[in-house]
Formats: C-alpha cells, structure tokens, sequence
C-alpha cells in the first residue's frame, strides 16, 4: 500500500527529496500541492522525472469521496474512502463566523459509548496524521468557492487521544505555516476522557482548544452511558482539565449531551455546579441526537433552555448547541453505519 504524502512533514519530506538527489526546495513545492489537495496532474511547477520517483511509493492522496449529503442548514457530510478501502465520515459546517470543519481520526471507535452510532461496530484502526489530514484539505478544496476552511473539530468518528501520536502529528501539520494554517485557537480536540493523555498534550506544546465529553457529573449516572467511565472517576478527570487550563491559559469546554429524563433534572444542574468549581470553561448543551436502535431521546427545546439557564443562574457559563446537519444523519458514524448497511448506493 503506498503512503499518503499528507503524512509528511517538511522535514520528513525535504529528506526524502534530498534522498532523490533533487534540491531542497522542491520539498516547499510539493508541500504547497499537498496542501491544496492537489492531484499529481497538477505538480505543473515539478519535474515530471521527480513525480515519477515519488508516485511510486507516495499516494497525491489519502482519501476519495464516496459520497456526501447535504442539509438544509448548508452542513455537508462526507463519506470517504481511504486507500485500504476504509470509510470514514467528515462534517462541513458554514457558519456566520466562518467555515468549520469535523474530521475522524480513527475507523469507528472502541470507546463504547452507549448513545453514539461511530461505537456500534467497535474499532477497526487508526487514521495515520495524513489520512486526518487528508479529510480536512479536501473539504478546504471543495469549499474554497465560499471560503474553504478556517476552524477545525476533531469531532467525528473515533478517540483523539486514543491515538495520540497521529492527533498530534496532524494538528502539527493543520497548524504548520505550509499546512491549511490554523491557528491553535481554532483547533478544537474532543476526548470522552483519558486524564493520563490530556496531561501530556499542553506538555507536548498542543494549545488547543480541549473539549471533555462530560454528559454526567457523577461516576454513578456516567458508568451508565459511557465505558470510561468504569476507568476514570469525574474527578480525576475535572483535575486533569484543569491542569489543562493552568498551563495553557485555556478555557476548556465541558460537552454535555442532554439525555430526557436521565441528566437534565435540577439534581444534576447542581451536581455540575459542584464538579466544575472554580474550573475555567463553559458548557455546551447538546440535546441529544437520537441514534438507530437506541430508546434515548433529547428533552423539549424548552427542557433544554431551561437547563441552560439554571446553569447559569448558578454562575456557570453555559450555551445550548445548535445541532446543525441533523436531517443528514447529524450524529457521529451514522452516514457510515446506514451507507455501509445499506450496501454504498446512496449518493445524494
Ligand atoms: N471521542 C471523542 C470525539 C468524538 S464524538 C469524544 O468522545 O469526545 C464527538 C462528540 O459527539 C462527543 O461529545 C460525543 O459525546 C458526541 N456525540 C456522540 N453521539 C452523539 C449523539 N447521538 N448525540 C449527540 N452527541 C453525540
């Protein structure tokens, strides 16, 4: 299987370049065509002899459109394939402020969540830093007529930081000046929680912005929903957060999905209050998403708003978040899961 360029860093790259016998700044040239998820069609300013020599081992790119769907709302899905024939999902999401992107980083994910549709079929492998990359660079492209990529999530399918070393080559490569370029305040990393990993991220010089997927403050009602939960206390996690917020200056977001009946009474409106003391962050309530084959429901508008407000009033700051995309298979894995069932013929 050939590697992706996307997988390269400058340097990595220079060197291989230098290894060909060709000069240095060929590697900047080429840098620049991975960067716009260029085909090797269009290496026009590169010898044609030095494509030949990379073609052979290097893939111009990680991932290819199967499919996509668009909402109402502009939100865009896509399904792409990776070079082993793997599928992954990236979300694009236009906003008054700028477009974002959400891209996977692993084929499903192992973590088990109970309400989320990328968990259902377990985890197949990690993406490679490129194949991540490779998500984001062809949305960029395929959006740059309204203004490509500015923000990046990494929200989509799979655990950031149950593969690590790839997360944080990728947002290297995102934040590098030959990269897409953006800037560590507009890269968002979301994690169901892995203390250990989170203290090593502000020591790895990672200074995004850290979402914890908390969606219960107490370990009893979030052994319920989510199996980290059985490794981690809430606790240990809030400490780990807020180690987070003392070395990089940071506010962190706490995600709360809103689950009827099970965490949005006033109960666990104060069970927050008191987990998050003195912690610098804000809450996002995302009512929640119902999946295929799953009883869960999210509370009324109404429910939720109330929520939010008597959070606030409580001194949190706290926001209901639009769910944006959710008449195409708004939630995680869940284009992947119903495209796969159904055989991949769906293409619009
Ligand atoms: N593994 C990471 C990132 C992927 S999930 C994490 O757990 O944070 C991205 C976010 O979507 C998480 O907050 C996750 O809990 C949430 N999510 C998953 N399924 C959902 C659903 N059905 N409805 C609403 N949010 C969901």
């Amino acid at each position: 299987m050939k590697i992706p360029l996307s997988d390269f860093t400058l340097d990595e790259l220079t060197e291989l370049i230098e290894g060909y016998g060709e000069p240095k700044y060929r590697a900047k040239q080429i840098m620049r065509h991975i960067a716009a998820f260029d085909s090797y069609a269009e290496y026009t300013d590169v010898p044609k002899s030095l494509i030949k020599k990379v073609e052979e081992n290097y893939a111009d790119r990680a991932v290819a459109e199967k499919t996509r769907v668009t909402a109402s709302d502009g939100a865009i899905r896509y399904l792409f394939e990776t070079l082993c024939g793997d599928l992954v999902e990236a979300v694009f999401l236009p906003h008054d402020y700028g477009n974002s992107v959400c891209v996977s980083c692993q084929v499903g994910c192992g973590m088990g969540c109970v309400f989320c549709a990328s968990g259902k079929y377990g985890m197949k492998r990690n993406l490679s830093a490129g194949e991540i990359l490779a998500q984001a660079l062809y949305v960029a492209r395929d959006r740059k007529d309204v203004g490509g990529v500015n923000k990046l999530v990494m929200m989509g399918s799979g655990e950031p930081l149950a593969n690590y070393e790839n997360t944080i080559k990728f947002i290297r490569l995102l934040n590098a000046p030959y990269g897409l370029n953006i800037g560590m305040r507009s890269i968002s990393v979301s994690t169901c929680g892995l203390p250990d990993v989170i203290e090593r991220l502000a020591d790895d010089g990672i200074s995004c912005t850290l979402s914890l997927s908390l969606h219960a403050a107490t370990d009893e009602k979030r052994k319920k929903i989510m199996r980290v939960a059985e490794r981690y206390s809430v606790e240990r996690l809030i400490s780990a957060m807020r180690g987070y917020f003392d070395k990089t200056g940071r506010r962190v977001i706490i995600e709360y999905i809103l689950i009827d009946g099970f965490n949005d009474t006033d109960g666990d409106v104060l069970a927050l209050k008191n987990i998050l003391k003195g912690l610098c962050c804000h809450v996002n309530l995302i009512p929640l998403n119902p999946t295929d084959g799953n009883r869960m429901r999210p509370p009324s508008k109404k429910k939720a708003y109330a929520f939010c407000e008597k959070l606030k009033s409580e001194g949190i700051s706290a926001s209901v978040r639009r769910s944006m995309g959710s008449d195409v298979a708004g939630a995680c894995g869940q284009l992947k899961n119903r495209t796969a069932e159904r055989g991949l013929n769906k293409t619009n």
